[in-house]
């Protein structure tokens, strides 16, 4: 019988890939030998740097986005994420894949004036003089408006009786662009300072970009959901209950979004992007009605389970750290990803097929059981298990009435004892 891709070695996932061109033999190679990062690059990205510190990275299968297969790398510590992504994705494969919408793509900075006296008369000003302040931003890096991108537009937005903030809105194209953006703010800033004499309190860009996001859909047959024990259809009414219970309760709603982001972060780590940011503008996009809700909704339509999710991603496909790290590039071909738009698009698609798996397992067997299938691996190694000792310690955990580190512990050494 023919083994399934996560019961291979490493070495075999890496030839399957390349026999399947899904990896060139160069990428293969690379990922064979990777060492990570070395003390002199790792020197130059941070300050005070000691040393290095690695993550596991694998792929999440066949996840379709608008018809083409992506394998998708994902860094993460976390045992079943990666486990759980390929198999919501598998699931989304029943019913033509996910849907994604073309993103948009704006980053927001602002330039916040306070203690203003005459707040319409400023707003008069600055508004009268937008076109000359979006020239002033563009000359800030001008080979972005070469590259296509650019200013676009300011608003101005009264915060409280005496406090404003101008919102520079810029198509910062391939790019996260929060550098570039920085830099066009703090021009806008010293010119209004010059022409209009005032003072701005700061120029940042904003995480918050409700105007700029991307939605991924899928449309599962309820069969398809069916388990050995309860039958598709009532998967999928659970799951859409679970999915309301998110949307009307705060504590719930966090962990359901965490799920989401358990795959989200893993995807933007691996493409050497900001999950700081990702994570800080996704969890406000959550609270945008005032209250903190779930992000994905689903829905039973006739025999289809429905779920959408959006999402504002600002990812860069260009700068940042995605050349300094150096698994980035290779990580960018073996997804088959090839602009920041795609990346969006594949990154909201797979935070689709994390919350699906979740909820499946959460309303079905419960978290914990495959969880900790995958868990007793780190278990063992934890206890001390070399890797010759892990297959023997993950099996005889798994027949144990407890599943813990002291278990652990005590089966190796009985393991030992019987060699
Ligand atoms: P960079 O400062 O690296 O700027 C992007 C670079 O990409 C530029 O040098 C640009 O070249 C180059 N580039 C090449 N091709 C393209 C293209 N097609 N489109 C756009 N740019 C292109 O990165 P960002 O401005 O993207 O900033 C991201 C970094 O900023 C991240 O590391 C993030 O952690 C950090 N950051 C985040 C903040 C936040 O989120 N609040 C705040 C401050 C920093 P050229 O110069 O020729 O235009």
């Amino acid at each position: 019988m023919t083994k399934k891709f996560y019961q291979l070695n490493r070495l075999q996932r890496i030839a399957y890939l390349v026999k399947n061109k899904m990896l060139t033999l160069r990428d293969a190679a690379f990922f064979t030998n990777h060492t990570g990062l070395t003390q002199e690059r790792a020197g130059q990205l941070v300050e005070n740097q000691l040393t290095t510190f690695a993550l596991p990275e694998g792929i999440a299968r066949n996840v379709l986005v608008n018809g083409k297969l992506h394998q998708v790398p994902m860094a993460t510590e976390e045992p079943s994420v990666i486990a759980a992504a390929s198999n919501g994705a598998r699931l989304a494969a029943f019913g033509g894949g996910f849907t994604v919408t073309q993103p948009q793509r704006l980053l927001i900075g602002q330039i916040v004036l306070t203690e203003v006296l005459d707040i319409a008369a400023i707003t008069a000003q600055i508004t009268d003089q937008e076109a000359q302040l979006l020239q002033v931003a563009d000359q800030a890096h001008p080979s972005l408006k070469k590259r296509g991108g650019g200013a676009r537009w300011l608003r101005v937005r009264q915060l409280s009786t005496q406090e404003l903030s101008i919102d520079l809105a810029v198509d910062v194209q391939q790019a996260m662009g929060a550098n570039m953006l920085n830099s066009m703010l703090e021009a806008v800033a010293d010119c209004l300072q010059a022409k209009l004499a005032l003072t701005p309190l700061m120029s940042i860009l904003s995480n918050y970009i409700p105007e700029s996001t991307v939605t991924a859909t899928v449309a599962i047959p309820v069969a398809a959901l069916a388990t050995a024990t309860i039958s598709g259809a009532t998967v999928a009414a659970k799951i859409v209950t679970a999915s309301h219970i998110a949307q009307i309760d705060p504590y719930r709603a966090v962990t359901h979004n965490k799920g989401i982001m358990n795959g989200i972060d893993a995807v933007v780590l691996a493409f050497g992007n900001d999950f700081r940011a990702i994570e800080a503008g996704v969890h406000a996009y959550a609270a945008r009605d005032g209250q903190y809700r779930g992000l994905s909704h689903w829905q039973v339509n006739g025999a289809e389970l429905q779920g959408e999710l959006t999402l504002p991603l600002p990812v860069g496909f260009v700068g940042g750290a995605t050349k300094l790290l150096p698994a980035v590039l290779p990580n960018q071909r073996l997804a088959a990803v090839d602009s920041a738009e795609e990346l969006m698009q594949v990154i909201c698609a797979l935070g689709l097929a994390q919350n699906l798996a979740a909820l499946k397992a959460l309303v079905t067997t419960g978290i914990q059981q495959g969880h900790m299938l995958l868990q007793a691996k780190s278990l063992a190694v934890t206890a001390g298990a070399q890797p010759n000792e892990v297959t023997a310690v993950v099996a005889a955990l798994q027949q144990a009435t407890t599943m813990d580190l002291a278990t652990a512990k005590r089966l190796l050494a009985q393991l030992r004892q019987l060699q």
